[in-house]
């Protein structure tokens, strides 16, 4: 799990143990995930959608929401890190979830490639 960067939901963690070790439940897979998510080993990123993501990187950190295919990357801002909390009243705020959210690489590549391609051939 801490080696897994891309941010699984508990969804593909299933699949991928469930290859591994047959006969384990989803809610085994549930109930784990919560535990370390109490523990603070783990945390649930907030995403696009309903479903939660886990977070093997509890360490501070940023991420890079791609709009076009919902590919989620840590990147790590320092100047982001120390960012105040803003008092806001009747809220706890315990901490800035940042996320960039923009294009990746391979889908502004890919964006690119399609506009040339639409582009009038009418220029000499
Ligand atoms: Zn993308
Ligand atoms: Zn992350």
């Amino acid at each position: 799990m801490a080696e897994d960067l891309a941010h699984p939901t508990a969804e593909s963690v299933y699949s991928r143990l469930s290859k591994q070790l047959p006969g384990l439940s989803q809610a085994t897979i549930y109930r784990t995930l919560q535990f370390l998510e109490d523990e603070k080993l783990i945390r649930r990123v907030s995403s696009p959608g309903a479903i939660g993501r886990f977070d093997a990187n509890v360490g501070p950190h940023q991420h890079l929401l791609c709009r076009v295919c919902g590919s989620l990357e840590d990147i790590s801002i320092a100047a982001l890190h120390n960012a105040a909390l803003p008092k806001v009243s009747g809220f706890t705020v315990e901490e800035l979830d940042i996320r960039l959210v923009g294009k990746c690489d391979a889908c502004s590549r890919s964006e690119l490639k399609n506009q040339k391609r639409k582009e009038p051939a009418n220029r000499k």
